[in-house]
């Protein structure tokens, strides 16, 4: 038998990809570090049919995501827009609040069950065509005549995958720590690998789920914006009609200040800073929890530590002769027009595997469309 198609991380760009050439007849293995499919897409919540609140991405925006809107008409998921209905909030530096009246939006949707339903609803559709291993990194590739070596690590120890072609959907820096190639990928690419930031890789996110969206009550929309912190930005993270009730917040202060201060603390400060905004109803939450994406080695290099002025112009993937015909690179961050968001991570897998397929075309028939005698 043929060796597999291999995609590496089961991110939503890796899942994307395994679908569609699941969908063209290829048998793929689809390796995963960690233990868990999604990345940064990463819904939380308190036990068994709880409310579960976005830790990673919550929005997308159909007018400029379209390719995010059709999977999650596909995949029959819902969405709804981003609550934001009443009074927002300003806290000033010395913790004076002040109240906006103006409504803030700007057509946010969420997708019903968190972000994390798109993970579920394309795991599902993965058949045994696509076999998931979890647990399993990428250490090296070696090109060879007949494909790629891929050295792969689990829990029962290190083993040698041959890929007949590979799709590498780790963030830029991530392959350029991580990943060692034979023979070595030229140095000037492996630097801009280094200098490309990995979107919102340096950011955590604070939730907390309660009773009751009591803030509504107050005619408050549960978004506020603070210079004081914590949490420098925080949104209502309710369900759809507000039965199920949660707030967020991107913690604002520096990677740094956040390992120093510790898990614990900061999420007291983050619980005590939504009592300050919303009242003491808020200090007892059914459920909280902290996600620091800095600390975590397999989305943050330390590099991602350092704070972002703008959004980083990012570029389509570039593979060096001679790996061009068997290696192909997605994730959202090779994504020229959307790199960072969701939709970037959707084009660049559909990128990845238009090159893919168009490249077996070509070897099945030769470079001159005539069937290739050699095979
Ligand atoms: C806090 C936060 C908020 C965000 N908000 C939004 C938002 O509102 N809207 C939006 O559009 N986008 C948002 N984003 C960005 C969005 O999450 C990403 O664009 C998207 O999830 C990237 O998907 P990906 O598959 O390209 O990469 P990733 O999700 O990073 O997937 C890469 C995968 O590779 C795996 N991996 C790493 N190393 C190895 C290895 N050596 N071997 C095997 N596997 C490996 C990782 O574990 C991971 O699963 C946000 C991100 C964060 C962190």
């Amino acid at each position: 038998m043929s060796h597999p198609v291999v995609v590496v991380g089961a991110g939503l760009s890796g899942l994307q990809a395994s679908c569609l050439l699941q969908q063209a007849g290829l048998r793929v293995l689809l390796v995963e570090a960690d233990g868990r499919a999604g990345g940064r897409v990463m819904s939380a919540g308190g036990g068994a049919g709880a409310h579960r609140v976005d830790m990673g991405p919550s929005w997308f925006w159909p007018d400029m995501n379209p390719r995010v809107e059709r999977l999650v008409q596909q995949l029959q998921l819902d969405h709804f827009p981003q609550f934001t209905e009443g009074a927002s909030l300003v806290e000033a530096p010395d913790g004076q609040l002040y109240k906006r009246m103006a409504g803030w939006s700007q057509g946010s949707q969420r997708i019903r069950g968190g972000t994390q339903a798109l993970v579920e609803a394309l795991l599902a559709r993965l058949t045994d065509q696509v076999q998931l291993k979890l647990g399993t990194r990428l250490l090296s590739m070696a090109l060879q005549a007949d494909g790629v070596a891929l050295t792969l690590q689990g829990v029962a120890g290190t083993w040698t995958q041959l890929a007949a072609q590979v799709i590498v959907t780790l963030p830029p820096r991530l392959f350029a720590q991580d990943l060692a190639c034979s023979p070595a990928w030229p140095g000037e690419l492996m630097q801009a690998m280094h200098a490309t930031p990995t979107w919102m890789a340096g950011h955590a996110k604070f939730a907390a789920v309660y009773a009751q969206p009591f803030w509504r009550e107050a005619g408050l929309s549960g978004m506020a914006m603070s210079q004081r912190g914590p949490m420098s930005e925080i949104h209502d993270a309710s369900d759809e009609h507000g039965a199920t009730a949660a707030l967020f917040g991107f913690v604002g202060a520096a990677p740094g200040y956040r390992a120093g201060v510790g898990r614990e603390a900061l999420m007291q400060q983050s619980l005590a800073q939504l009592v300050r905004l919303f009242g003491p109803q808020a200090a007892t939450p059914l459920w909280c929890d902290l996600k620091d994406w800095a600390q975590a080695p397999l989305t943050a290099t330390p590099a991602d530590h350092r704070p972002l002025s703008h959004h980083p112009a990012y570029q389509q993937a570039v593979v060096p002769e001679p790996w061009r015909q068997r290696v192909w690179l997605a994730g959202t961050e090779r994504s020229a027009q959307f790199g960072g968001y969701l939709e970037g991570a959707l084009d660049s897998a559909e990128r990845a595997v238009e090159g893919l397929l168009a490249r077996r075309r070509v070897d099945a028939l030769g470079e001159h469309g005539l069937p290739n005698m050699t095979e």
